[in-house]
């Protein structure tokens, strides 16, 4: 076992504090990694205060992690000290069915081991996030940064990128689709330039008239206020797709009216009942199809850092020293980042 400090939450009303505790040491097919970035995601904040009801305490977040090799088990192939590498979302999976087959990773039928707040599938310990100095993952679970890469902008492609990449992709979404992207957050932003980089049209929602300038900024062709009927009302039956990043339960009716025939809203950003209701006669009568998607598989995870790089696509960050790290939790919920807070681990040893 190694010494292990990061910052943990010990209930869901608590703010997140300093935590001394312990990493195994690498098994045969593990890869060691000094952390040096950690994106700050809004699935943490769900987490850390309990929201989604799955949080397991001590809960220690963090799955946008950048680092150096510093160890690796006998077994492992791809890797070597001192090699930049990345960790997402995921540490394990069951490796063997038809979801794992396919390199979907994330839809395990036994369930993925994630990043944090899950029982190790070898010793049941809760896993422990990237919040901390290191971090102890097996190799098929790890990606390569690219070379040349900005290593603090790169670690939100590792949950933020991949979870927008993911489902454009899955959907087809390429030249002469229009396509909108709902909230201009860490997610939307990359849902942005990668929808921009596949081809389409991008128009993005958000709530915030203030933003519409930033929002052209990131690429966006169009900017629709959401909050403005009229606006909402002008854009009926317009949109091919929508990827909806909105981290709490929203009216989708509206947003549904905007879809063409046969259009398509992905909620990537909800993990609850969806409320109000959504009226039937808004997929019924256009045959539009309401869709979720989870993160993406590991080799699709390599693919979109492979793709930031060739497309010179990076996040917007704001580096943030881990003392303040419960600070930028509130700022995140009023929407005050541009547009990823990125956590220096440096500072965890200030
Ligand atoms: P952020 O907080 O960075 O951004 C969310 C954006 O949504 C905000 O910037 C804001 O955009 C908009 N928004 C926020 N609050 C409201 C509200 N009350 N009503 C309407 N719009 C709102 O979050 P992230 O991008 O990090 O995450 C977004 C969601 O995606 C989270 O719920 C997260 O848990 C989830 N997620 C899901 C994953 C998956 O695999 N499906 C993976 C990763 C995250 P604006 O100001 O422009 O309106
Ligand atoms: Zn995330």
């Amino acid at each position: 076992m190694s010494k292990a400090l990061g910052y943990a939450a010990l209930t869901p009303t608590s703010p997140l504090a300093p935590l001394a505790f312990e990493r195994r040491d690498p098994r045969a097919n593990d890869v060691s990694i000094d952390i040096l970035y950690c994106g700050v995601c809004h699935s943490d904040i769900h987490q850390a205060r309990n929201e989604w009801g799955i949080a397991v305490y001590p809960l220690m977040p963090g799955h946008e992690i950048v680092g150096k090799v510093t160890a690796v088990g006998p077994a492992v192939r791809n890797y070597k000290v001192g090699d930049l590498v990345g960790v997402g979302c995921m540490v394990d999976s069951c490796q063997q069915c038809a979801a794992c087959r396919k390199d979907l990773e994330q839809y395990c039928q036994e369930g993925p081991t994630m990043t944090y707040a899950t029982p190790d599938r070898l010793d049941g310990t809760n896993t422990m996030g990237g919040y901390s100095d290191h971090i102890v993952v097996r190799e098929e679970f790890v990606v390569r940064i690219p070379e040349g890469m900005d290593l603090a902008a790169a670690a939100p492609i590792l949950c933020a990128g991949i979870t927008t990449y993911s489902p454009l992709k899955h959907h087809g979404v390429g030249p002469g689709h229009k396509v909108g992207i709902l909230g201009m957050g860490g997610l939307g932003h990359m849902g942005i330039k990668l929808a921009k980089a596949m081809g389409a049209e991008v128009t993005v929602f958000t709530r915030s008239a203030a933003k519409a300038g930033e929002a052209r900024k990131q690429g966006a062709d169009h900017v629709i206020v959401s909050t403005d009927a009229e606006q909402m009302a002008a854009a009926a039956g317009h949109f091919d797709f929508l990827l909806d990043t909105i981290p709490v339960q929203h009216d989708l009716n509206p947003y549904l009216q905007t879809l063409t025939f046969d259009g398509v809203h992905i909620l990537v950003g909800l993990i609850e009942p969806i409320a109000p209701p959504v009226h039937a006669a808004n997929l019924v009568l256009q045959r539009r199809v309401l869709a979720g998607s989870l993160i993406g598989g590991i080799a699709e995870t390599q693919e979109v850092l492979d793709f930031c790089a060739e497309h010179g696509i990076s996040c917007d960050i704001e580096m943030l020293d881990i003392q303040n790290i419960n600070a930028a939790y509130e700022r995140m919920i009023v929407g005050d980042v541009k547009y990823r807070f990125v956590i220096d681990m440096a500072s965890l040893k200030a």
